[in-house]
């Protein structure tokens, strides 16, 4: 394996960026211990691998093959059993093979797994007026403020339980003859920054995960997230919503990507069902006149929350198949070719999105609504998702 040090500055400038959607950590100290603990330790995935994702992101990005990503909104420690990782892996790799029939290209699947532990919020309290829940990296579900205040070693548990989640998934993809390969928002930047580390040539690597993104909460340009993916070799996405301007992504293009390399950045547009037609022409023509070579990949899962009439947070397959569908044509009309979906399912089998082949109502969603925080397709709608796509792509 190649020889990894300590990058000596790294990041420093994006320590020194301003960084939204951080916690406020309660002792500073032990902030700094945990941080010097992961600096110390293996981190979770190796530079190989990072290496090899880009290297088949590239053929993405050049119309030979497709990306496909999904898993829990929010990973949770005490649901990263075997049992649930192998399920929401046996749903990614289904769903990609539905894709590859419809579409003739080979998929490339990345779990949103192994990392993918810490929350933006909109608001920093909750309904009850307790701090918000940030992912478990951060602090607990609880509705108590014990739980709810900021506790540092959960970093150290994160990493922990990102290094299991791998193994499973290197079993899981040696016996269906594989590979595959791991994300997450690159959020927290105490867990982030300590987990880059630095080929003896010089290339640095975010080694919490193969591909990092940057969400629409943290994606202002002169921000620390967009800082601290600029310096990483990795393959890195940035989700795009409707208010992104075409200069926005051009200047995402400029930093993330100014050598142009094919697979190195992918925009993930989640625009919402009713927004997708009118939002995305404008970024999809800007970043083509400036000849950017950026997958396009579709989220049709955050534009589309909304409340139940029970007061259960869902989406409708129907909305989400409308979104895709909106992205797929937009693509078709300008010429362009679309990457593939980024999705937020589980192998489970809960009642947390409308609709699919279940006919999954409001009133059932109380039966069996486990998500830490967005709701997911199960495996059957997430298969009735791939298979409405797969049609299309073969129309
Ligand atoms: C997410 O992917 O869970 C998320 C928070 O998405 P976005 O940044 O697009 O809102
Ligand atoms: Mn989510």
């Amino acid at each position: 394996m190649t020889q990894m040090t300590q990058p000596t500055q790294v990041t420093s400038a994006a320590v020194r960026s301003p960084a939204a959607q951080q916690p406020q950590w309660p002792d500073p100290s032990r902030v700094r211990a945990v941080r010097r603990t992961l600096r110390a330790l293996p981190a979770p995935v190796a530079p190989e691998g990072v290496d090899r994702l880009r290297e088949r992101l590239a053929e993405v990005a050049l119309g030979r093959a497709l990306l496909l990503q999904g898993g829990d909104c929010a990973e949770t420690f005490a649901g990263n059993t075997p049992a649930h990782i192998r399920a929401n892996l046996r749903t990614l790799l289904h769903t990609a093979t539905l894709l590859e029939v419809g579409s003739g290209l080979p998929v490339v699947p990345v779990g949103r797994m192994a990392g993918q532990y810490a929350k933006p919020r909109s608001s920093p309290t909750d309904a009850a007026g307790l701090p918000a829940y940030r992912g478990d990296i951060v602090n607990s579900t609880s509705p108590t403020a014990a739980a709810r205040t900021p506790d540092p070693d959960r970093m150290l548990r994160a990493r922990a339980d990102a290094v299991a989640t791998l193994d499973v998934m290197a079993a899981v993809a040696a016996d269906a003859d594989t590979e595959l390969f791991a994300s997450h928002e690159a959020l927290l930047l105490d867990y982030e920054v300590p987990l880059v580390r630095q080929a003896v040539d010089g290339t640095r690597y975010g080694l919490s995960g193969h591909f990092l993104w940057i969400g629409e909460r943290t994606r202002r340009l002169d921000g620390a997230h967009i800082e601290l993916a600029r310096g990483l070799a990795n393959p890195v996405g940035v989700k795009v919503g409707p208010a992104t301007t075409p200069a926005e992504v051009l200047g995402y293009a400029d930093a993330l990507d100014p050598h142009r390399t094919p697979g190195r950045l992918t925009l993930i547009s989640r625009m919402g069902a009713d927004r997708v037609a009118e939002a995305l022409p404008p970024l999809v023509e800007a970043v083509a006149a400036a000849g950017h070579p950026v997958i396009w990949l579709c989220d049709p899962m955050h534009g589309n929350t909304r409340l139940s009439a029970t007061g259960y947070k869902t989406r409708h397959l129907d909305t989400i198949l409308a979104e895709t569908r909106g992205f797929l044509d937009v693509h078709a009309a300008l010429g362009s070719h679309a990457g593939g979906l980024h999705l937020e399912f589980t192998g489970d089998d809960v009642t947390e999105c409308l609709g699919g082949s279940q006919g999954l109502r409001d009133e059932d969603l109380p039966a069996r609504y486990s998500t830490a925080c967005d709701p997911r397709l199960n495996a059957r709608q997430s298969l009735d998702l791939a298979s409405a796509v797969a049609q299309i792509l073969l129309d």
